[in-house]
């Protein structure tokens, strides 16, 4: 195997909140020259004072700033930028802004434009993933569109059935449908929505799995076809299929079922030819009737939101990897070479208020610290990831999510009442947050027992709320 490395030494990161604030902090340790860029109600964020350069890109709105391609990439010009890390949200899933990079001779921090493409589509991706011999939900997937044939195939799947936009994603252009008379006018609403999000109205038809948990892998791979996984996070507890408190290991996995969701994760990716870090997301069936059952979702071509977990329970750093990777380095290690030490917790705090339908909130931080002293923690089972600091405006215009608390322990017992602890010693005041929820959730005996799957709110709403 011949290296070809690429290094480079000053990184833009092109996004905003904690995630930038992430990347920074890894890149530094590696020596790294970072430049921030922001919008101008970001103008005084943390990860522009965090950065050793800033360049303003535009006005609030996201496609005047975070999402303006020719403008982020005359920052990385203007600064001497050679490389970029996308984040997630905002570009890390945009083909075409990988595709510009690479006419412009940067390098994304990330997989290839093909990759990308390959998985962007539902559709298309659950044909390569059945190829490569990867279990799927059964569905449809196909390209005839007609109502007549869909509701066909749902009838033959058999209901209750799931509609999905093909070209969908958080959480958007999807709909449980329980029979046949609901069809078309589910079908409908779905096309309407999704053509409004997506631009695009085609659908996807999976069998609706009533009780499942949201099991996903992290994977790695290098450019010379290396692969490994991480392991996996059990993302279960959702509201409104949007992740709120996220674990790894999952729980109740047997050594065979992690090995069999291990392998066939580095397969899809492997089949698309993949660099980078991803994350392939199964459907685990919780239903008690067949606990070994696993389906493919979807694959997350960039790095996710709950990538803390994974990194206490195994001690690596993951922005660090998909750096060297980026810079031409073949994998430091080996499958052989991971293991999972203790549990880890990931808690998602947002400016929202749980009494208002989870309405975004707004104000100016008053007080925002984790007051460890006196809390028996120590800095090693704790970690906050934050994009604020205590003082800090929070606007309206970006995603609500402040900052995420993540805890370690020797087992899944150890680190939820670890959760608990640090939950109560994060000090926040000024902006209303859904802290109390997330309090409600992590003591709740249900949750203490692992009962886990994507209905758990649901099921316990009015004793969370
Ligand atoms: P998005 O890309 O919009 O996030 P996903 O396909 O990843 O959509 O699905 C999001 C969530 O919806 C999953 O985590 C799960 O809770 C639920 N879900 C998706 N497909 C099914 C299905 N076939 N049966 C039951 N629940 C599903």
């Amino acid at each position: 195997m011949t290296l070809e490395r690429t290094p480079f030494d000053t990184l833009l990161i092109a996004n905003r909140g904690e995630i930038a604030c992430r990347v920074i902090r890894t890149a530094r340790r590696l020596g790294l020259k970072t430049v921030a860029v922001y919008s101008d109600a970001d103008a005084q964020a943390l990860h522009v004072r965090q950065a050793d350069q800033a360049v303003r890109l535009g006005p609030a709105p996201a496609r005047e700033s975070y999402l303006a391609i020719e403008r982020i990439i005359e920052a990385a010009k203007r600064t001497g930028a050679e490389a970029i890390h996308p984040g997630y949200g905002f570009l890390s899933e945009n083909r075409h802004f990988v595709t510009a990079l690479e006419q412009a001779g940067i390098c994304f921090v990330g997989p290839p434009a093909s990759a990308i493409a390959a998985m962007g589509d539902k559709s298309a991706a659950k044909g390569r993933m059945a190829d490569a011999g990867v279990p799927l939900v059964p569905g449809y997937h196909g390209d005839d569109q007609s109502p007549a044939r869909l509701a066909e195939e749902a009838e033959k799947i058999g209901y209750p059935v799931m509609l999905k936009a093909s070209a969908g994603g958080g959480g958007k252009g999807m709909r449980v449908v329980e029979n046949a008379a609901a069809f078309q006018a589910a079908l409908e609403s779905c096309r309407r929505e999704s053509q409004a999000a997506f631009g695009d109205d085609r659908m996807l038809i999976e069998k609706y799995l009533v009780q499942p948990r949201h099991v996903e892998v992290q994977v790695f791979c290098d450019r010379y076809g290396n692969a490994v996984y991480f392991f996996e996070r059990d993302c279960s507890v959702q509201r409104r299929h949007q992740k709120v408190i996220e674990e790894a290991p999952a729980p109740g996995m047997t050594p065979a079922l992690r090995h069999a969701m291990g392998d066939a994760a580095v397969r899809a990716a492997l089949a698309i030819g993949y660099v980078g870090a991803g994350t392939v997301e199964f459907l685990l069936d919780a239903s008690g009737e067949r606990d070994d059952a696993f389906y493919f979702m979807e694959m997350n071509t960039r790095l996710q939101v709950e990538h803390p977990v994974t990194e206490m329970i195994t001690g690596q750093d993951l922005v660090e990897w998909q750096l060297r990777v980026a810079m031409g380095e073949a994998l430091p290690c080996t499958q052989d070479e991971l293991a999972i030490q203790g549990h880890s917790f990931e808690a998602r705090l947002y400016a929202e208020d749980p009494a208002q339908d989870f309405l975004p909130a707004t104000g100016t931080l008053e007080r925002f610290h984790l007051d460890l002293d006196g809390s028996g923690l120590t800095l090693d089972q704790v970690r906050l990831d934050s994009g604020v600091e205590q003082g800090d405006r929070v606007s309206m215009h970006y995603d609500p999510m402040l900052a995420k608390l993540i805890v370690h322990g020797v087992d899944r017992s150890a680190a939820l009442a670890t959760l608990n602890r640090a939950l109560a010693a994060l000090d926040v005041a000024g902006v209303v947050t859904n802290r109390g929820f997330l309090q409600k959730l992590a003591s709740h005996p249900a949750f203490k027992r692992a009962e886990l799957d994507t209905r758990f709110i649901e099921r316990y709403e009015t004793t969370l709320f």
